[in-house]
């Protein structure tokens, strides 16, 4: 099989658009290409061929869905175009303020193999030897990697160097250079909501649709948008602009001040403080969860409050952004799954009571589906493009 090439450019364009078609529903005929792009027979074949010439593409044996692939009748019979999913692989990583999350994926971001290692030092060379490390580890785990993607939580507006990350006490850090230097494979940093958001938009909950928000929960409060099927950003995006958004003006104060903002009421860390100071023993957030669901009353309380601050933060987003779908992800979401009574409540409370029902879906919040968000950014940047 042929390779792309060390001289292959990301697509634009109407080549992006047939490539991304055909790797997001492949296969597909080129009649039917075509018709869902809005092209002409001709300017398909003359698109596609330079995908097929490049090994991106590969015709397959006709398949069942589209009668005209295959029939003799119309010529020459036509074999539908597909990806080969392991002709290429990708490794995505998702750094924390003490841990390196790695994913080795294909082509299609199906992950393969999934490693972590601990940060014990934050000093860029040092986290940097140990993405190397990681990267080493799971490129014995497949064939030749591609390309590296990296998500971090801040802000890394140029895609290789991380201007701000609180998280690691980062900034203006070139960790695109600086891995490369390491690994010798093609390297790109994005903001970690971004890059999930944009697992989400093309091999997840938000496939196929016009608009769909993202809303995360974990270490921070983390809010990604599709609309028309872009997302947008800003340079400002990496800075977690929905963190300090008040919810309750009888929760708890944030490190920055604010009564019951997002971050006092969502984050892993704040519940945690807070049940440990009402329990008056140190509790992580999976044990005031548990508390919560075995009938603990102060537990209970601030998972109920929480749930609440949710709904709300839910509702915000859809009533200013009108999404198809919300969908809840990071590595805190079992709130959802703990509160949903609370979320429910606080979500009639400030909806419309004519407006359509939301329709939720609540994704593997872990941080494998973190990593993979970064592999998909490295899919982007280095073969598909990503407009
Ligand atoms: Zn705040």
């Amino acid at each position: 099989m042929t390779l792309l090439t060390s001289s292959w450019t990301p697509l634009t364009g109407a080549s992006h658009a047939i490539a991304l078609d055909v790797l997001i529903n492949g296969p597909l005929s080129r009649a039917e290409l075509a018709r869902r792009l809005d092209l002409s027979a001709g300017s398909l074949t003359r698109l596609a061929r330079p995908l097929v010439d490049a090994g991106l593409l590969v015709e397959v044996g006709a398949h069942n869905g589209d009668p005209r692939a295959g029939d003799a009748r119309i010529g020459r019979p036509e074999r539908p175009l597909d990806v080969v999913p392991t002709s290429h692989h990708f490794i995505g990583i998702k750094l924390t303020g003490d841990t390196a999350y790695g994913v080795l994926t294909t082509l299609r971001a199906e992950a393969v193999a999934a490693e972590s290692r601990p940060l014990t030092d934050s000093a860029p060379q040092a986290v940097c030897a140990v993405i190397a490390e990681l990267v080493a580890r799971l490129a014995t785990r497949g064939p030749a990697v591609t390309a590296v993607g990296i998500s971090i939580g801040g802000q890394a507006p140029d895609h290789a160097t991380v201007v701000a990350a609180p998280f690691l006490h980062w900034a203006d850090v070139p960790l695109a250079a600086m891995v490369e230097d390491l690994t010798g494979l093609p390297t790109v940093v994005e903001n970690d909501v971004i890059a999930l958001t944009e697992a989400e938009h093309w091999f997840g909950a938000g496939r196929g649709l016009d608009r769909f928000a993202v809303l995360t929960v974990g270490a921070g409060v983390g809010f990604g948008l599709v609309l028309r099927g872009h997302l947008i950003t800003s340079p400002d995006a990496g800075l977690g602009l929905v963190g300090h958004i008040p919810l309750d003006p009888s929760g708890p104060l944030c490190f920055a001040g604010h009564r019951g903002c997002s971050t006092a009421m969502l984050t892993m860390p704040s519940i945690a403080a807070g049940a440990s100071v009402a329990l008056r023993r140190p509790v992580d957030y999976d044990d005031v969860l548990d508390l919560a669901l075995a009938g603990d009353p102060a537990a209970g309380q601030i998972v109920a409050d929480a749930g609440r601050a949710l709904g709300r933060l839910i509702a915000l987003a859809a009533n200013l952004t009108m999404p198809e779908r919300v969908v809840l992800s990071g590595e805190g979401v079992r709130l959802v799954e703990v509160a949903r009574p609370q979320i429910d409540e606080a979500l009639a409370a400030n909806r419309d009571p004519q407006a359509s029902p939301l329709d939720l879906d609540v994704r593997p919040g872990d941080f494998t589906q973190w990593a993979r968000g970064a592999a998909v950014i490295a899919i982007q940047t280095y073969v598909l493009g990503s407009d």
